[in-house]
């Protein structure tokens, strides 16, 4: 389907023009060809039936289409910026939470599901103020979506908590990514209200197949962040849903611990 969109004053009148030359155009060449159809009509009749089919629609058309097209561009500006409302979060732009969901529900094939939560968060906002909370949330979102490039999205879950999403990825490769995720974290050094803090992740994770519900795989990847925060905060815990297995990788340690921690 066509979709007209009007973005500029310069697009306004130039519709504005075209609309009124149709307007015009049309009119004068159907009376006209109907006068020159009509055998012995006089002049002056023909002059003024010509006259205003060609006037009345010059007068009439400009004003009415520059109104109505300056309101279509009210109009799809106010859908465009509601369209960016609910798709994405206002203060760190990542997707909203229902955004997210819908972009993985509409995916074909399996991919990595991860939530994001942010270490001792509260000290932050306890410490340096929420708006320094705020500004340090942004600077995270960024980082995740750096690190992620086009290999995955980000979507704003509530609070200070994140999901991610690697479509197509295995745990292999949802683990590295989680992993690079806590270091690059770990290791940034924030500027927050002009002073340095430093701020740690936790990462729960789970494959995502499209037989699942997502509210399924949600729950699996909440309960792998409750480890990894009840180990000890600051590293990924990640498993396959179909083998259930669960890698656990500590921050300090380079090896891949597999551990069977459900049967
Ligand atoms: P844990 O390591 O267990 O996750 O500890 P935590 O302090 O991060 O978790 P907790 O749930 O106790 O606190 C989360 C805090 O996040 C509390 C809330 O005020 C803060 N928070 C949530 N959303 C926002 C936000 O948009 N801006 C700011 N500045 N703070 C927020
Ligand atoms: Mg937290
Ligand atoms: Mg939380």
């Amino acid at each position: 389907m066509m979709k007209l969109k009007i973005s500029s004053t310069a697009q306004i009148w130039k519709f504005t023009l075209a609309v009124t030359a149709i307007s015009v155009l049309v009119p004068v060449s159907v009376v006209g060809g109907i006068m020159a159809m009509v055998p012995h009509i006089p002049l002056i009749v023909i002059i003024f039936c010509v006259s205003i089919a060609f006037f009345i629609p010059l007068l009439l058309a400009p004003p009415i289409s520059y109104v109505g097209l300056s309101m279509l561009r009210i109009l799809s500006d106010t859908i465009a910026r509601v369209d960016e409302l609910i798709k994405f979060d206002p203060l760190t732009g990542a997707l909203n939470r229902s955004h997210f969901l819908d972009n993985i529900r509409a995916r074909q094939g399996s991919g990595m599901l991860m939530i994001v939560d942010v270490d001792h968060f509260k000290n932050v906002n306890d410490t340096r103020g929420h708006a320094a909370g705020d500004e340090a949330l942004c600077i995270l979102v960024r980082t995740l979506g750096n690190v992620l490039g086009s290999k995955g999205i980000v979507g704003r879950m509530g609070g200070e908590e994140f999901g991610i999403y690697l479509p197509g990825a295995d745990l292999s490769m949802g683990t590295k990514t989680a992993n690079m995720l806590c270091a690059t974290v770990r290791n940034l050094d924030m500027i927050v209200g002009g002073k340095s803090m430093n701020m740690t992740i936790s990462i729960g994770g789970t494959r995502h197949h499209p037989h699942l519900t997502i509210g399924h795989s949600l729950k699996i990847a909440d309960d792998r962040l409750y480890e990894a925060k009840y180990g000890g905060r600051d590293q990924a815990v990640l498993g396959d849903t179909y083998s259930a297995d669960t890698a656990t990788n500590t921050p300090h340690s380079t090896v891949t611990d597999f551990a069977k921690l459900r049967g």
